[in-house]
């Protein structure tokens, strides 16, 4: 099978590996930059949004709380004005005795039990403290000098002092709400009341939430992380540190910034801050990121923040862009895949089509040799006819030449036959007329042994036309023929010739049957010996062999004589029609030839051997019946 060429042509070397080269060398790592590239864009999406949607959440929290911070710190706003009502302090700031002081100490002291604030002090114009809720404790602000505090000199001027500051004497950090006592118009005196907000940082502790509130020099005094309290939001100025330090509002405390390691102002008092990271608190050791919303509380100069951890939304995020970057990896991966696929089922199906295309031009040749052998076969059978009718017509003229042949044989016999006959007949002439007269004498002995001899006569003249007939009788090619009988046939018909020439016969051939018509071989042998009879006139002691063997299957008989031979120029003829070297009406000619067609005829052969101590040997081979062991006649 021939391949159709255009199905099968690759392509030049050069145009097909370049693409198929682009395309490994340059795919991976842009499928790779892909991948990382969308799972970047996926965690920044996914971090986004999360933002935003924490920013809402928190600004709720953050009003909440702020609101929270501002009604604790507002709680007690009231609480200094409430002693401008109380004539005890009144009475003590303008006549300071003892007795007046612990009239007011006492106040003061159940005042604050019920108010539950830190302390209650009152202090004169000059900014001593006069009369105090702790006027018990060691540390005790009684007789203290405080007018360098701020918020006794804002009451002073009548103005609300708010302050937040740690505390002189034991350094205790709380919430100063001073307020200017007036009586007629005119200050006489300063009430403070100090609170703690602490119970604020612990609620939030508790709420988990991390949050602190900033003063106004930035400053965060409440912190749910104590580790940020008193530290500085705002960058500080060497001068304002001094200042501050000066004031003692912070103590001694060192006023460290807190620094984030990045800030990222993300809208209006909101900003994404990143701490590093505290290796106490989080052994993973990463830097914590916040969401950092501030408000302003209300009634006081200072700030709110709320610190909503990004941890969780960015290892959301993280997992998200992983995500992403999985699902792009495994998209890709099924597109390639596919596209593999679809490759290959491409090629398996340009290599059905081709192998059908092959096969359809195979199927349209075999049709067109189908066609061709038809043909041929056609003429072939013609030609078989042909031949058969030949073979027929050949047959048929092979007949009538057996017949002719024969025909020819009884012409040619036709003077020993009558000789034969005329022999007899003239004998029976003689025996019948010397019977008569016998009868006539009444010798009827010797009319009967004549009548015995007449007998015996008419016997032989019908045996030999009886021959003469089977002779000339149509045979076929069929049948079986006993060599024997056939031998013992030929010699009776050719008798009269055998006896005047006084042959001697040696049969040294076994009887077995072979497959030729009894007729024909008894033919075939009346010509052979015939022949050999011709051949041996001249010969004063004539012999005949006839010798058999067994060979291939077939039974050979060698019917030899001592004739005189053949020559050399007859040698080549001697199978042809109508040659014959006997002189006038002798020869016809015919005798081999159809001796010859008649063994061909049933698969047997006539040839000629020329022995060296002369004669003529004719050798008859014949397919044997029955292989049959040899036995000598
Ligand atoms: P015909 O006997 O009529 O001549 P045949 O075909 O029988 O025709 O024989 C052809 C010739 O072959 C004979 O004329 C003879 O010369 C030669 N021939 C046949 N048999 C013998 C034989 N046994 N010895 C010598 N010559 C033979």
């Amino acid at each position: 099978m021939k391949c159709d060429p255009p199905l099968y042509r690759a392509a030049p070397p050069s145009l097909a590996v370049k693409p198929r080269l682009i395309r490994h060398l340059f795919l991976p790592p842009l499928v790779i930059a892909l991948v990382i590239g969308l799972g970047y864009l996926g965690f920044w999406v996914s971090e986004h949004y999360g933002i935003r949607s924490l920013s809402e959440n928190g600004q709720r929290q953050l009003e909440l709380h702020a609101r929270a911070v501002e009604s604790e710190i507002s709680k007690y706003t009231y609480l200094p004005s409430l002693l401008e009502l109380e004539s005890s302090v009144s009475t003590l700031l303008a006549d300071p005795t003892p007795e007046h002081r612990q009239t007011v100490n006492d106040y003061l002291e159940g005042l604050n039990r019920r108010s539950r604030s830190r302390a209650i002090y009152v202090m004169d114009t000059t900014g001593r403290v006069m009369a105090t809720s702790n006027w018990r404790d060691v540390d005790s602000y009684l007789g203290e000098d405080l007018s360098f505090r701020a918020y006794f000199q804002n009451a002073v001027r009548g103005q609300p002092g708010r302050f937040y500051g740690i505390g002189s004497t034991n350094g205790e950090p709380g919430y100063y709400l001073a307020h200017g006592l007036e009586e007629h118009g005119k200050i006489i005196g300063v009430a403070v009341v100090k609170v703690r907000l602490e119970a604020m940082e612990e609620r939030w502790q508790r709420a988990r939430l991390e949050a602190f509130v900033s003063d106004e020099n930035g400053i965060i005094i409440l912190s749910s992380d104590p580790a940020r309290r008193l530290k500085s939001v705002v960058p500080l100025s060497d001068d304002t540190k001094e200042k501050l330090a000066r004031s003692l509002q912070y103590y001694w405390f060192p006023l460290n910034e807190l620094q984030p390691l990045a800030r990222e102002k993300l809208a209006e008092g909101e900003e994404k801050l990143t701490f590093p990271a505290n290796s106490e608190v989080d052994s993973a050791e990463e830097d914590i990121s916040y969401l950092s919303q501030t408000r302003p509380l209300s009634d006081t100069p200072w700030n709110f923040t709320l610190l909503t951890p990004l941890q969780d939304l960015r290892r959301e995020a993280i997992n998200q862009g992983i995500l992403v970057a999985v699902a792009f990896a495994l998209l890709a991966f099924l597109l390639i895949a596919w596209n593999e696929r679809r490759k290959v089922i491409a090629t398996r199906l340009a290599a059905r089509e081709a192998l059908e295309e092959a096969n359809n031009q195979l199927e349209r040749r075999i049709t067109d040799r189908t066609t061709d052998l038809r043909a041929s076969n056609e003429r072939l059978k013609g030609q078989i006819r042909e031949r058969r009718q030949a073979e027929e017509t050949l047959r048929r003229a092979q007949d009538e030449l057996v017949q002719a042949g024969k025909l020819a044989a009884i012409g040619q016999m036709s003077t020993s036959i009558a000789h034969e006959l005329n022999q007899p007949l003239a004998a029976l002439r003689t025996l019948s007329g010397n019977t008569v007269r016998f009868l006539e004498r009444g010798q009827l002995d010797v009319a009967s042994t004549n009548l015995k001899t007449i007998n015996e006569l008419i016997d032989r003249m019908g045996r030999i036309t009886a021959s003469l007939r089977s002779f000339a009788r149509r045979g076929d090619d069929k049948g079986q023929a006993c060599l024997g009988k056939a031998v013992d046939a030929a010699l009776q018909l050719l008798g009269g010739r055998v006896d005047s020439s006084h042959l001697q016969v040696h049969r040294e051939f076994t009887d077995v049957q072979v497959q030729i018509d009894q007729t024909r071989l008894e033919q075939i042998l009346v010509n052979l010996i015939g022949n050999a009879l011709d051949a041996m006139q001249a010969q004063p002691l004539p012999e005949l062999w006839l010798e058999g063997e067994t060979l291939d299957g077939k039974y050979r008989l060698r019917v030899r004589d001592n004739g005189h031979g053949i020559d050399a120029e007859a040698r080549k003829h001697l199978f042809e029609p109508f040659f014959t070297t006997k002189p006038g009406e002798q020869g016809l000619g015919l005798g081999l030839t159809l001796s010859a067609s008649l063994a061909a005829a049933t698969g047997g052969h006539l040839g000629v051997e020329h022995p060296a101590s002369g004669g003529t040997t004719f050798v008859l081979g014949l397919p044997l019946v029955s292989p049959t062991p040899d036995e000598p006649i």
